[in-house]
C-alpha cells in the first residue's frame, strides 16, 4: 500500500512538472536556428528566441551563429549532404543579401522542398536578394527587396489570420516595438497572409505574418524582427513559437501545442495564452 501511495505521489509530481501535457515524455522538437550576417544583433536575438520559445513549448535548440557581419557569406553547414536531417524544423534568420550563387542557394531550398519545414524571420527575406533565381523567394512565399523606416507598426489580422491556429489570441492591432516594415513586391501562389501592416509612406498594406507551402513543407514567415526590442516582446516570441510548432505539425487547431509539446514547466505562459 505504501508503495502504491509513493507511485501515486510520484505521478502527481511528474504531472505537475510537465504541466499535465501528457503522461509519456515526448522527445522535444528539434529546432535548428541558422543566423548571422549583416545589420542585426544575432547573438541577442538568438538567446531571446531560444529561451523564450523553450519556456513556452517543448523545443530543443541547435544554434548555428555565423560570425560574419557583412552582406556576403556562404554557410559551411549547407555543404553537408542532408544538412537538415537531424532537425524537425529549421529557423532562418540569416542576412547575406549579396550572396547570389544559385548552386549554393539550391543546397538550402532543396532540403526544404523535400520535407523540411521552416520559419523565416526578418532579414531572411532580404538574404540572397541579389540572386537572379527565384528559388529562395518561392520558398519564403514573398519577394521583398527593401523596407520602410522604423516605426511602431500596428499589425492587423486578415480573415485567414483570424481563423489560423498560429494567430489564435493574437492581440489584433498589436503594435510592434520600433521595427522595419518590409515592402512586399510579390506574394507567391502558395502563400497566405495572416496579418498585415500599413506603410506610413505609400499607404499600402503589406503582409507581415504569413504561411507558405513549399513542396511538401510548411513555412511560416514574419518580416518583423529588426531590433532587440522586438525579440523582447512576448507577443512576438509567442507568435514565432506557434509558427515553429505549426510548421512542424505540432500546433493544435485551437492554437495550443500538441500533446507532449507544452513546455515542461509549471507556469507555462502558453497555458493561459
Ligand atoms: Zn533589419
Amino acid at each position: 500500500m505504501r508503495n502504491m501511495f509513493q507511485l501515486l505521489l510520484l505521478t502527481v509530481v511528474m504531472c505537475s512538472a510537465f504541466g499535465c501535457a501528457g503522461a509519456q515524455p515526448v522527445k522535444p522538437l528539434q529546432a535548428l536556428l541558422i543566423t548571422g550576417g549583416c545589420c542585426h544583433d544575432y547573438k541577442f536575438q538568438s538567446e531571446k528566441l531560444t529561451t523564450g520559445s523553450s519556456a513556452l513549448a517543448n523545443i530543443q535548440w541547435t544554434v548555428m551563429l555565423d560570425p560574419r557581419t557583412g552582406t556576403e557569406g556562404e554557410i559551411d553547414l549547407y555543404d553537408k549532404p542532408d544538412w537538415a536531417a537531424p532537425y524537425d524544423v529549421v529557423i532562418h534568420n540569416e542576412c547575406f543579401a549579396n550572396t547570389a550563387d544559385p548552386e549554393y542557394i539550391r543546397k538550402i531550398t532543396k532540403a526544404h522542398r523535400a520535407n523540411v519545414p521552416a520559419v523565416v524571420i526578418h532579414c531572411a527575406m532580404h538574404t540572397y536578394r541579389a540572386a537572379e533565381i527565384d528559388d529562395w523567394r518561392q520558398f519564403l512565399g514573398v519577394t521583398s527587396r527593401r523596407h520602410d523606416h522604423q516605426s511602431e507598426y500596428p499589425v492587423n489580422l486578415t480573415d485567414a489570420g483570424r481563423k489560423h491556429p498560429i494567430m489564435q489570441n493574437f492581440p489584433d492591432g498589436w503594435k510592434t516595438p520600433k521595427d522595419e516594415l518590409y515592402v512586399i513586391e510579390k506574394l507567391w501562389g502558395n502563400a497566405t497572409p495572416l496579418a498585415t501592416s500599413t506603410s506610413e509612406k505609400d499607404g499600402k498594406s503589406y503582409p507581415t505574418f504569413w504561411t507558405n507551402m513549399y513542396g511538401q513543407s510548411r513555412v511560416f514567415g514574419t518580416t518583423y524582427g529588426h531590433g532587440n526590442a522586438t525579440f523582447e516582446d512576448p507577443v512576438f516570441i509567442k507568435t514565432v513559437t506557434k509558427g515553429i510548432l505549426w510548421a512542424a505539425g505540432k500546433l493544435d487547431d485551437d492554437g495550443m501545442p500538441a500533446k507532449g509539446y507544452m513546455a515542461a514547466c509549471e507556469h507555462c505562459e502558453m497555458k493561459s495564452n
